[in-house]
């Protein structure tokens, strides 16, 4: 199997399998949005029953044929039903975590469990039906708007899409399109724009209503009005899932129940957002200068 990087390489490599028809293709699709190359452990198992807790256990990770490590001993506990975010600087491994938890890639050493179980010995079926996750890129197949959020939900009523859109905040945009929730997306959602393909990400994540919710700059392709309803709409959904949010804004940081501060793969400070604001080097030591706060 090609290891493609680039998102828009794997996704072409994935246009090629459904187009031939592939076994496998869409399942692999469905799971959390993301082409991937994995394959399934054979003997693999569904969940356990389980509050969803996520945890790393000395997680270390580097991206295959690149020497460096990107994730250095790591352990975490990403409390079950909680919120915690990560920030940190760019570069640090943020996403890199969240690919591991989604088992884009396996880690070199190490493993991430969820309520206890390795997830390299868990069924990809079971993997999707527990996680949601919304990035930055949004994967769009061409295809109706409807069967775009659909993927979110095997068996999704027209009116469970109708509701997850309007939670989205994509109804209005939807129902201006010409043929509305029929209308073509195009080529990798090329009739829409970033902003529109990412609320029909969220749209999907709602529909999915799973009990992980993994968010990337979830809201980064939106303009400021779109993105407070927005935020609105994820914070309420993350209630009582087990959460990890990527978010540059400070009111999404704030919200969190936990942060993480992310440095050269390490945890380097970790804390409520009224106990890190106590540290007054928190923010210096956690933001770009890229970001605007
Ligand atoms: P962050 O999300 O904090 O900005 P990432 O987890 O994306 O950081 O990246 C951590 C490091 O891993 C960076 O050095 C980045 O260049 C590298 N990296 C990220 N994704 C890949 C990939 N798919 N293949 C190879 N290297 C990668
Ligand atoms: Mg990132």
């Amino acid at each position: 199997l090609i290891m493609a990087y680039d998102p828009a390489r794997r996704l072409a490599s994935m246009r090629i399998g459904i187009e031939t028809g592939l076994v496998g293709v869409k399942m692999m699709y469905d799971l959390l949005d993301h082409p991937i190359t994995m394959v399934e452990t054979p003997g693999a198992k569904p969940l356990p029953a389980g509050p969803r807790k996520v945890a790393f256990r000395d997680v270390s990770f580097n991206y295959e044929g690149q020497g460096e490590i990107v994730l250095k001993t790591l352990n975490l506990e990403f409390a079950a039903g909680k919120t915690t975010a990560l920030v940190g600087p760019s570069g640090s491994g943020k996403s890199t975590i969240l690919n591991l938890s989604m088992r884009l890639y396996d880690p070199t050493e190490g493993q991430v469990e969820i309520d206890g179980a390795n997830i390299r010995d868990v069924t990809f079926a079971s993997l999707r039906e527990n996680m949601a996750f919304v990035g930055q890129d949004t994967f769009l197949f061409a295809g109706s708007v409807k069967h775009n959020i659909g993927l979110g939900r095997d068996g999704a009523t027209d009116d469970e899409i109708i509701a997850a859109a309007k939670a989205a905040n994509a109804h209005e945009f939807i129902s201006k399109l010409p043929g509305g929730y029929d209308c073509d997306v195009g080529e990798n959602g090329g009739n829409l724009s970033g902003g529109q393909r990412q609320r029909l990400s969220i749209a999907r994540a709602i529909l999915r209503d799973a009990p992980i919710l993994l968010l990337d700059e979830a809201t980064s392709a939106l303009d400021a009005e779109s993105e407070a309803e927005i935020q609105k709409a994820l914070h309420d959904l993350s209630k009582g899932r087990t959460t990890i949010v990527i978010a540059h804004r400070l009111s999404s940081v704030m919200r969190a129940d936990e942060i993480l501060v992310v440095k050269d793969g390490e945890v380097v400070e970790r804390g409520s957002p009224a106990e890190l604001l106590k540290n007054e080097n928190f923010f210096k030591r956690s933001y770009d200068l890229q970001y605007d706060m």
